[in-house]
């Protein structure tokens, strides 16, 4: 299998090959033609599957299908992380898997300062990286708008309970616009995440690794 048989166009394919990566892993086997399509995705997977890459790829694919402008403030895709080291691995994954295809990426997490943030948003960028807390501070500070946003991802949401964040994922799952594409991945599915999954996500395939 190679990853230009499972859909993903030129630029991609040149930047997983500049990484030495020619061959699928089984979850990006398994997702990439779904989320191709449109899809929403339950993904029960660990980190060091290739789950990153799994949703970075086909996003950013559909991010240059629908070509649409970035307004100042806005993100087109947001994937949210339990914590500031994966928000920030994911957003070099981001921009490594994005370099051919014109990607603008930044992060926002606690740490950093605010106005870094704000500055970081002032333009709007395709991809958003970000921990829970922080993006609400920021939105409610209308340094961040959700309003036009395409993609959602939810990394490691199981994490993201067992830190607390499930007010603030629900509060900015109730900002985002129904139409959506939303991808959820967690390595364990206890009630309270497949509670949680059954509310974001719409006739969502299952992927599991
Ligand atoms: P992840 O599960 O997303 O944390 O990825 C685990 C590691 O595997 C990361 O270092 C990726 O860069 C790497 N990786 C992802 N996809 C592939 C692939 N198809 N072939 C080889 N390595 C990969």
């Amino acid at each position: 299998m190679t990853f230009a048989k499972l859909g993903l166009a030129e630029p991609l394919v040149r930047a997983l090959e500049a990484k030495g990566y020619s061959t699928p892993t089984p979850i990006q086997q398994q997702s990439i033609p779904m989320l191709l399509e449109g899809r929403d995705l339950l993904g029960i997977a660990q980190t060091g599957t290739g789950k990153t890459a799994a949703f970075v790829l086909p996003s950013i694919q559909n991010l240059i299908a629908n070509d649409k402008r970035i307004l100042p403030t806005h993100c087109r895709m947001l994937v949210l992380a339990p914590t500031r080291e994966l928000a920030s691995q994911i957003a070099d994954s981001a921009r490594d898997y994005g370099k051919f295809s014109k990607m603008s990426v930044a992060t926002v997490f606690g740490g950093v300062s605010i106005n870094k943030n704000r500055q970081d948003m002032s333009r709007g960028v395709d991809i958003l990286v970000a921990t829970p807390g922080r993006l609400l501070d920021l939105i409610e500070q209308r340094f961040v708008s959700l309003a036009t946003l395409e993609i959602l991802v939810l990394d490691e949401a199981d994490q993201m309970l067992d830190l607390g964040f499930i007010h603030a994922l629900k509060k900015i799952v109730r900002m985002l616009p129904k139409q959506r594409q939303t991808l959820f991945f967690s390595a364990t599915m206890p009630a309270a995440i497949r509670d949680l999954a059954d509310q974001f996500l719409t006739d969502p395939a299952t992927v599991k690794v």
